[in-house]
């Protein structure tokens, strides 16, 4: 459906079928479905948007990470645990919400979430285990989308109540602040 909307990128991606890489991220979201059992996490790695979404079915929870952000050379796989907890921070992470979808926490929030709460209940764990893990991930995420700014490529997932939050930088502070890290 979504063949390849940024052919720019294109050396940028990993293969689909990146062996070693499929192995470390189903790792990792074997961890959140463990932790989060009533969600269903996928990832649609033929699908070349570079973002992932929470949604709903009835009330069914759905956590979908797409190719073109999982597959991103610059999304290691501690953005990529990152990102998971950030989606399910959406279902979770309560209030401020989304302005359209209601059941969801807006962009910020879920954010905050998956840097306080998601990454620590997945990984379990030593504290500065997981305290690296959000600082890894938050550099890796700001890293990728300074580079799509340069490229005039602007994130799909943000919504119009979180202004703030297209900017970059802005995503990394709350990575950090909520991880209890202090921005250098
Ligand atoms: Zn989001
Ligand atoms: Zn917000």
């Amino acid at each position: 459906m979504f063949d390849d909307p940024i052919p720019i990128e294109k050396g940028m991606l990993r293969s689909p079928n990146h062996r070693r890489w499929r192995t470390q991220v189903d790792a990792i979201m074997s961890q959140f479905r463990r932790a989060f059992p009533e969600i269903k996490y996928d990832v649609a790695w033929n699908v070349c948007l570079l973002n992932g979404s929470a949604w709903r079915k009835i009330s069914e929870r759905h956590v979908t990470l797409y190719g073109g952000l999982m597959r991103h050379r610059l999304i290691g796989i501690e953005a990529a645990t990152l990102l998971f907890a950030h989606e399910t921070g959406h279902h979770y992470g309560g209030p401020p919400r989304d302005a359209i979808y209601e059941w969801m926490s807006c962009e910020c929030q879920a954010d905050y979430w998956a840097a306080r709460y998601g990454v620590r209940t997945a990984l379990g764990g030593a504290e500065t285990e997981i305290k690296r893990v959000v600082l890894a991930g938050a550099r890796q995420i700001l890293k990728f989308e300074r580079h799509l700014m340069k490229l005039g490529v602007h994130r799909l997932d943000w919504s119009s109540d979180c202004l703030d939050h297209a900017l970059p930088e802005v995503r990394y502070k709350i990575f950090l602040k909520a991880a209890g890290l202090q921005p250098n």
